[in-house]
Parts: structure tokens; C-alpha cells; sequence
């Protein structure tokens, strides 16, 4: 069996109020190997109007969705949980094929993804109000918690699965039902995750899955329609504000999880090894397609050189090559577009004065590959530090103090994750203080966690994913006034 297998023919179509079926018109489009750029296979196609028609079946199946049993949603997420589980291999596997990255840090997404429904299974049901007593006495307020309503969810195409989990887990968990339109590049994982969620039992309606080449179209009819009552979108900061505009008209609620600029910071008391491995999992997790992903290295200028060096050594061991091949460590990028724009970033940062310490170009040959590089002495202002780079590239630049490194730090219009090496107690309680981002990792280059929030502040958006908080997100809260006994 192959990662393909997972879907059968049927479910290379929409999912609209529990029928797979096909697009309007029969219009369907190819889904790309980014090893090859050959046809893994194609899949439906959805115009506006089964667009419109995945909402009114969502509309649908809200009022008696809002009904179950909390114990109910969560059981359904926790058997979806084991269903995944158990066909760990396979969508590892399909997410490889489709998106590139290698099989065993496609593993890594499974098992990362999947926990979002184990944590909502468990959230269900313990969403809950408050009763108290009014502060002058007398009256009594009680709040109740209840689903927002249908929602939209818009996913990016560098974590096929985990993107729409965390979306989908605590939608489910609150009561919510949804239209799912996934990233057109990697649209086979969401449909494989549709059908097992089909499989463990989710009410027809609750989920409805439109992939469609037609994003601007489809998310400005639904978001034109006063039935949608939520948006949550993970993608590029661009498009993130079309979408928080488009959500003025009707006034939907808006979860955006946008672009990043994650400095790294290496203090001069750091353990430089330590510094190092993190360095590797926080910029080289994912090819450097992740939000999350280190993007300016600020070290202090007694230890970048070792740094440098030692960073060097492992990415230029790296192996690149097909993702699904054994003893590769670096698959492809996602397609030609994202070799170009990393290829220009690291030109412009070495005609800006950087020197190249290892890779600095794209291999010969099919596939859209690109050589894990390390820049040293990369100019501040050099668009490699200003753009998000989401390819495996490592610019460094050194820095005297830690108010200098604070403040560079935070020079920049994102605000998602941080990262900072130092074995001083009080500078990492300064440091979680004044980096103004939504997520500080210290000493520790992987951050994302199924019971954290995960979230940014500024141009990477607002609204928070996993924890206790991301529930929040899927519930409105009730009011009510009563008079004292
Ligand atoms: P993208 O914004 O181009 O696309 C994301 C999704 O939006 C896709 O499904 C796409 O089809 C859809 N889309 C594009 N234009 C649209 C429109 N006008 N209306 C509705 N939908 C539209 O981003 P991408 O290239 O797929 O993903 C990379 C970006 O996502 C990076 O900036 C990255 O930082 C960000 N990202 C953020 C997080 C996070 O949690 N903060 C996680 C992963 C990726």
C-alpha cells in the first residue's frame, strides 16, 4: 500500500453534507510531485457554487451538531485519533508525495497533528461557564459557553495535516460544524483525513472539504454570506488581510496565523553546541517551510565564528533528495516559485556582503531542490533578515549586547515565534519579557505543542491554536442576568 491508497477514487472529490462527489462541470485539477514536478493525480475541482452549497450543508447540520453530548464529539475525535494512528505510515507517505518533505519528518507531522484531536477529545468536555455572585450581592451571573456557528477553515500547503487539526479538533470538540477548502498545492492529506473522520462517525454536514484553484473567488462568496459565522486562516500575512477584510461586511470572527521572521538569538554564555542542534531543528524542520522557522541568527560576535562553523559542518552534511528515499534528510521545496525567491534572497544577502560558509545555490537537475546554506555576516538590513525565507537557508549576524540583540530582534513587522540560547536565569526572564512575539523558545529550537497556544502578535496575526485557548476560538459566551434567590 502506498500513501495513495488512502484515498479511494470517490474521495479524490468534494466532501459536501456527507456525499464525495464531483465538481461542478466535472472541472478537476493535477496535484504535483515537487520531487519531479510529474502527476501524482488529480482532484475535483470546486466552483463557487458547490461552494456555497458545502456552507448550506454545514448551515445544516449546525442547530443539531450544537446538540450532542460533549462526550459524544470528543469520542468521534478520539477514534479518529486511533485511525490515524493506525495508518501513521500511509499519510506520512501521501504527505510526503504531495508536499515533499521526507517520510520520517512527515511521521513527525502525523504524530504532531493527530495529538490536536487526542487534546480536543479530552477539551470537549470540559468547556464550561461560570456562576457567581455580583460583586454588590443581590444578583447572580452565569455564563454559558456555546458553538460559534459555521465556520470556513483555510490551510497552507507546508504542514498538510497538522494545519487543518488544529482547526478541525477543537472546532468539532466546541459544537462547530465547517467548509474546509485546502491549499491547492497538497489537498490529498485534508481528503484522506475527511474520510476517516467520515469513519469514526461525524455527522454528515459537519465537515464538508472544497478543494478548489479558485481561492479568491470561494472565500469572498462565503464570507459575503451572513450564515458563516467564523474564518480561521493559516498563510502568508498578504492574504490574511483580504481575509480579515472580507470578514468586516458580516463582522465573522477571525483567527489569523500568519508569516514570521523567528530570530534566533546565541548569547555568549550559551551552550554553542546545544545552540547548534536547536539551530538544526529550528531551521531545518520542514526545509525551513515552516512559520515557526528560524530565520535571522543574531549571535554574539565571541561565538559566531564557532557557531558559523559548527553550524556549517551539519547543514553541509545534509543529504537532499526525494523525500520518500532512504537517508534523506532534505526533501524538496514546494515548487519552482520557492527555489527562485530562496535562490534570489541568498544572491542579494551576498552581494550585500555576505560570505557563503556552505550550499548558497539550487542543485542541477529536475525537482525543486535547494542546498541547505549558512550566510555569515549578513547585513541587517539585507532582505534575507527582512522576509520571511521559508527555505533552508541560515543567514547569521553577530551582535555586542543584549539590548542590542533585543531590539534587533524585535526590529521586524512579525511577531510569531523567537528563539534564544543562554544559561543566565534572569536574561531568559528578561528576554521572555521584552521579545515582543507570540512564542519564545529557550534553549530549544521546536516549540509547537498540541496543549500550548501557538499564535503571533503583530503582522503575524492574532488567535491562538492548541492549549485551552485554542477551544476559545470556536465558542461565543452567554450572559445571563439573574436576580438573587
Ligand atoms: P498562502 O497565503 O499563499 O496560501 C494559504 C492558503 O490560502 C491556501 O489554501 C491558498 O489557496 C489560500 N488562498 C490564497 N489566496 C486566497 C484568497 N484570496 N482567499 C482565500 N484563500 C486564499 O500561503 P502559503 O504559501 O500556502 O503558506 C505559506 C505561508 O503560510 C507563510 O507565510 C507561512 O509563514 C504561513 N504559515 C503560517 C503558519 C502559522 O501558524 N502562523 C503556519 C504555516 C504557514
Amino acid at each position: 500500500m502506498t500513501g495513495l491508497d488512502l484515498l479511494s477514487p470517490h474521495q479524490r472529490g468534494l466532501l459536501i453534507g456527507g456525499a464525495w462527489r464531483e465538481a461542478d462541470e466535472d472541472r478537476r485539477f493535477d496535484v504535483l510531485d515537487p520531487a519531479d514536478g510529474s502527476v501524482l493525480t488529480d482532484v475535483a475541482d470546486a466552483s463557487v457554487a458547490d461552494a456555497v452549497e458545502a456552507l448550506d450543508a454545514a448551515v445544516a447540520a449546525q442547530a443539531d451538531w450544537a446538540r450532542t453530548a460533549p462526550r459524544e464529539r470528543g469520542e468521534i475525535l478520539r477514534t479518529a485519533f486511533g485511525l490515524i494512528a493506525d495508518r501513521a505510515d500511509d499519510f506520512a507517505e501521501l504527505m510526503s508525495l504531495e508536499m515533499g518533505k521526507t517520510v520520517a519528518e512527515a511521521k513527525g507531522e502525523v504524530a504532531y497533528g493527530n495529538e490536536f484531536f487526542r487534546w480536543y477529545a479530552e477539551e470537549a468536555v470540559r468547556i464550561h461557564g461560570r456562576w457567581m455572585q455580583a460583586p454588590a450581592g443581590g444578583s447572580r451571573l452565569l455564563t454559558i459557553k456555546k458553538p460559534v456557528g459555521p465556520c470556513l477553515f483555510i490551510t497552507p500547503w507546508n504542514f498538510p495535516l497538522a494545519m487543518g487539526t488544529r482547526k478541525i479538533g477543537p472546532a468539532i470538540a466546541a459544537g462547530c460544524t465547517m467548509v474546509v477548502k485546502p491549499a491547492e498545492l497538497t489537498p490529498l492529506t485534508m481528503l484522506a483525513l475527511a474520510g476517516v473522520l467520515e469513519e469514526a462517525g461525524l455527522p454528515a454536514g459537519v465537515l464538508n472539504v472544497v478543494p478548489t484553484t479558485r481561492a479568491a473567488e470561494v472565500s469572498r462568496a462565503l464570507q459575503g454570506d451572513d450564515r458563516l459565522r467564523k474564518v480561521s486562516f493559516t498563510g502568508s500575512t498578504a492574504v490574511g488581510k483580504v481575509l480579515v477584510r472580507q470578514s468586516a461586511d458580516q463582522l465573522q470572527r477571525v483567527s489569523m496565523e500568519l508569516g514570521g521572521n523567528a530570530p534566533f538569538l546565541v548569547f555568549e554564555d550559551a551552550d554553542v553546541d546545544a545552540a547548534v542542534a536547536g539551530a538544526m531543528v529550528a531551521k531545518m524542520r520542514n526545509m525551513g517551510e515552516a512559520c515557526t522557522a528560524a530565520n535571522r541568527f543574531l549571535v554574539h560576535s565571541s561565538v559566531a565564528a564557532e557557531f558559523a562553523e559548527k553550524l556549517g559542518a551539519r547543514m553541509g552534511a545534509l543529504r537532499v533528495g526525494r523525500g520518500q528515499d532512504d537517508g534523506v534528510d532534505v526533501g524538496p521545496l514546494i515548487d519552482e516559485k520557492a527555489v527562485e525567491s530562496v535562490g534570489q534572497l541568498v544572491t542579494d544577502a551576498v552581494h550585500d556582503g555576505a560570505t557563503v560558509v556552505t550550499g548558497g545555490s539550487a542543485p542541477d537537475g529536475p525537482g525543486y531542490f535547494f542546498t541547505p546554506t549558512v550566510l555569515l555576516d549578513v547585513p541587517a538590513d539585507s532582505a534575507i533578515n527582512v522576509q520571511e525565507i521559508f527555505g533552508p537557508v541560515a543567514p547569521i549576524t553577530t551582535f555586542e549586547t543584549e539590548e542590542e540583540a533585543v531590539a534587533r530582534a524585535n526590529d521586524t513587522e512579525y511577531g510569531l515565534a523567537s528563539y534564544a540560547y543562554t544559561r543566565d536565569l534572569s536574561r531568559t526572564i528578561r528576554l521572555a519579557e521584552s521579545l515582543d512575539y507570540g512564542m519564545v523558545g529557550i534553549n530549544t529550537g521546536l516549540i509547537s505543542n498540541p496543549a500550548a497556544p501557538f499564535g503571533g502578535v503583530k503582522a503575524s496575526g492574532f488567535g491562538r491554536e492548541g492549549g485551552f485557548e485554542g477551544i476559545e476560538e470556536y465558542l461565543e459566551t452567554t450572559y445571563v442576568a439573574l436576580p438573587a434567590g
